[in-house]
This record gives C-alpha cells, structure tokens and sequence, in this order.
C-alpha cells in the first residue's frame, strides 16, 4: 500500500527529537512535524532559558557575599534587555542543532501544525501524510484559571520574552515555575510577591524541603503569601490592582501566573481517530506508551506522567526500542531525580518522608542542617538541609532530598546509588570528600528520634 513514512512525529520538543532521530538511525522513514521552533517548551520556554535567568539573578547575591572575601565591587547594574539578547542568541543556536541533529540523521521536517486524520493520516494545511505509526509529542500549555483580569497577566511563555523588567511582580501558583520565577525576579532586584493557594508551596515535595525553602526566601527578600487566591485583576494608572481573597489588595506591575500546564491535545484530530484522553486532556497510554488506537503512540507533557524532559527522552529511547527494536520496553519512572532551580535550589529522589512511611510504615530519617562553608565569611544567613529516608527492613535509602547550593548537581550523584538500591550501611562506608556539602550525605550517623 506504500504509506509515506514508517514514522510520522507530531512535535518536535525533547521527545520527539529524541525518537525521530533514534528511529532514523535504525533505517527507519521518519517525518516530524512542528509549528514552533525546534526543541520544545525546554529548550525555548523552559528548562535552558529559565537556567540562564537563574544564573543571570544569582549574581546580585554573588556581588553582596564578594566583600566578606576581600573584594570589593564596584557599582553593579542589570540591563534585562542584554541578558534577553543573550538568550536569544543561545537559543537560536539551539535550535540550529536541532535542525542539524535530525537533518542529519535523515529525518524529513515538516514545518506547521499537525492534525491526525485517521489511524494513520496526518495532515499539515492543505497536505496528508500516510505513515505506519503516529507519535504524538506536542507537549504542554500554560493552564490560567478564569478569573476576572487574567488577560492582565502572563505565563511563563511571555515571560522569558518581556520588553522590560518589571519593578514590582506578583507570581501565582506554588509548583516549580513559581518558586524559580520568584527567585529570578527577586535575584534581579524586582519586588517580588509570591501568592499560593494552600497552607505550603510545592505540594509533593519532602515537607523539610518545602519548609526550609519557606524561611530561605524571604530572606532574600520575597514575600510569601500562602493560603492567599487572587479574586480579580484591574489594570489602573499605576499599575495592576490584584484582590486577594483575605479582603486585602497588592498593587504590581505584572503577574505571572504559574498554575500547572495542561496537555496540548486540543484541536489534533485525537477524537476523530478514537484516541482515549483523560481528565485533563491527556493522551492516555499503556506502559509501552501505546494509546487505545495501536498505530497511535505518545509521550512526553502530553501524556501527563511525570512531565520532565529526561523523562520525555526515556520514554522516546524505550519507544524507539518497542516499535522498531523488536525489544518491548517499559520506560522506567522510578527514582527519577529532579532539580527545583529555586534559590536556594533543591534536589530529590525517591520517596518523601510521607510517601515512605505510608508505603513501609516504619522508616529511619537521617536529617543534617548547617550553614555552608561559604557562608562562614560571606555572614550570610542561609542553611543548606539534607535529610535521608532508610527502609529498617532492607537498610535500603529509599528516598535523598537536598536544598541548599548545588543540590541539583549533588542529587545527580547520589541519584546513582538510589537507583541502584544502595544501603544506608553503603553510603556510610563511603568515604567522603572533604570540605563540601555533599560529603554530609556518607557522614549523617544518628537517626532522628520520633517525636
Ligand atoms: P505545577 O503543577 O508544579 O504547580 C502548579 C501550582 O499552581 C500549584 O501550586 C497549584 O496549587 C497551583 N494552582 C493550580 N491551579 C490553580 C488555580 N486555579 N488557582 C491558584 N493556584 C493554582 O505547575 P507549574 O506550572 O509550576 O509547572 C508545570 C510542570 O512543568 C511541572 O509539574 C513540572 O513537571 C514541569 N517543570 C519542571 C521544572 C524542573 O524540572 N525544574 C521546572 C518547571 C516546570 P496546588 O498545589 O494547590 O494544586
């Protein structure tokens, strides 16, 4: 019957790269369509931009703690539009490695949007393409709620692209992109207000760290309302006027809304092709990220699993394997290490101290807090926390939650031996590499005593 393409991507973000190119490489005819810039939300809307903009503001801190070394600085000033130019600069030349990676690797792109047809149509505008397999990576969108004024506000998209730094900012929500966005704002001199529906932002998150991170950030300037709703939203001469549902009022210049991403599974045919979808609007799937239509496949933000990019890149390798490998292969969300680039930022994996407890009942917890080294001449008043969960029964570390400088980089590490089912009696027969924060992870000895 001669279809077009064994393959046929819709999105070309992290997980649709990564398969398209695998597949390629295997011999496989594969086309991607994409209607947006190469590389997806992480490269342009995410992970990379919000990177540099974490570095970019954590230098305002660096030019404070210089002086307790010796130095002295001259007078400092940002200039948002420069470190916007950068940006740019580093993100084309991204996306120009994209565009390389799958030209080189015989992929055909297709520039538009995609919708499916049927079991194994597509079509871009006015064209159909046939192809054996779908797969549909288009990722997730910024989700507001529909309050009166939100169109006074912005996502997270707008927010890597504004024309001016604003001076005052209220941010909405208490998930990742909230806590980093504060942090950015707030490391770049604005004031800086963050508005969270519950009693403690980042719901999920081991409560020591979710804590820790509630003391650290107002330290640094930014002030934290919890158990606050925005009710409404007025634009007025100086600035936006935000209601607060405990009757009080904040006046700011923008506000950032951070409150969850929803698949962007609306308008592709999906229906149509009888493709099942959940509650949210995602893609629903079976462990090989198969949906109900066999010849229809997803993965990545549009499947609503664990919406990271590693994550996404896991499941494009495992696909790959599945469908053209001949080896079934289930992507594997255990123990995946994860990062919060809040400052000061976080790394986790594994289970949280609640999580541990309702599925093994007794656990040992194993917590260290301390100023870093840094800090001893810097007098800056900043605690860096660690804390280990351990299974009694197996000695296992069932779960490793880090906040404090460089978390992210040591929780990679220690990532390893989680996922590898390491002991407490191993990481204690560790030897540790001295002086650093990390080596508190082979040296916490004493359990902490139940309350
Ligand atoms: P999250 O789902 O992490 O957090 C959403 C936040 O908004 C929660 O605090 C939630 O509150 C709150 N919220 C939701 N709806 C409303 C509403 N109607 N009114 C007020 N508050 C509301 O979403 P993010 O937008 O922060 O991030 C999206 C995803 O992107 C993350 O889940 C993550 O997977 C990924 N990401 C990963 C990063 C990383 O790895 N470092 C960085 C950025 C994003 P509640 O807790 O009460 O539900």
């Amino acid at each position: 019957m001669g279809r077009d393409f064994d393959l046929f991507v819709l999105g070309a973000g992290s997980g649709g790269v990564r398969a398209s190119r695998l597949a390629a490489g295997q011999g496989v005819r594969v086309a991607v369509a994409e209607d947006d810039r190469l590389g997806g939300t992480c490269v342009n809307l995410g992970c990379i931009p919000k990177k540099l903009f974490v570095l970019a503001s954590h230098y305002s801190e660096d030019f404070e703690d210089a002086s307790g070394y010796g130095w002295s600085v001259g007078p400092s000033s940002f200039d948002w539009p420069t470190l916007i130019a950068h940006k740019d600069e580093e993100i084309a030349r991204l996306n120009g490695v994209y565009q390389r990676l799958l030209d080189g690797a015989g992929v055909t792109r297709i520039s538009g949007r995609a919708r499916i047809v049927d079991a194994h149509t597509v079509e871009v505008g006015e064209r159909h393409y046939t192809a054996e397999h779908l797969l549909v990576a288009v990722g997730s969108w910024p989700h507001l709620p529909a309050i009166p004024g939100i169109e006074h506000t912005i996502s997270s998209n707008e927010a890597f692209a504004l024309e001016q730094l604003p001076k005052r900012a209220a941010i909405v929500g208490g998930g990742y992109i909230g806590v980093e966005f504060a942090g950015i704002f707030n490391g770049l001199g604005v004031e800086t207000h963050q508005i969270y529906r519950g009693p403690l932002f980042l719901r999920g998150f081991d409560d020591d760290l979710r804590k820790t991170l509630a003391e650290e950030m107002p330290k640094k300037g930014v002030s934290l309302r919890f158990e606050t709703d925005v009710t409404e939203i007025r634009r007025e001469d100086d600035g936006l006027h935000l209601a607060l549902n405990d009757g009080s009022h904040l006046v700011v210049d923008e506000v950032l809304y951070a409150t969850g991403r929803i698949p962007k599974t609306k308008d592709l045919g999906l229906e149509r092709a009888g493709v099942a979808l959940g509650k949210i609007g995602e893609i629903l799937v079976d462990p090989y990220s198969q949906t109900n239509v066999p010849s229809i496949w997803a993965l990545g933000d549009v499947t609503d699993r664990m919406n990271l990019t590693p994550v996404a890149l896991a499941e494009a390798v495992a696909f790959v394997r599945t469908v053209f490998g001949g080896e079934p292969t289930r992507p594997d969300h255990t123990n995946v290490a994860t990062a919060v680039f809040s400052q000061p930022p976080i790394g986790t994996v594994g289970l949280t101290e609640t999580e541990a407890r309702a599925q093994l009942g007794e656990i040992d917890v194993y917590r260290s807090s301390f100023r870093p080294i840094k800090h001893t001449l810097t007098g800056r008043d900043e605690m860096t926390a660690m804390k280990l969960l351990v299974d009694p029964k197996s000695d296992r570390v069932v779960g490793a939650h880090m906040i404090g400088a460089d978390a992210p980089e040591i929780l990679q590490g220690i990532g390893i031996a989680v996922k590898l089912g390491a002991t407490k009696a191993q990481f204690d027969a560790t030897i540790g590499i001295h002086p650093t924060a990390a080596e508190e992870f082979v040296t916490m000895r004493e359990k902490v005593q139940e309350e």
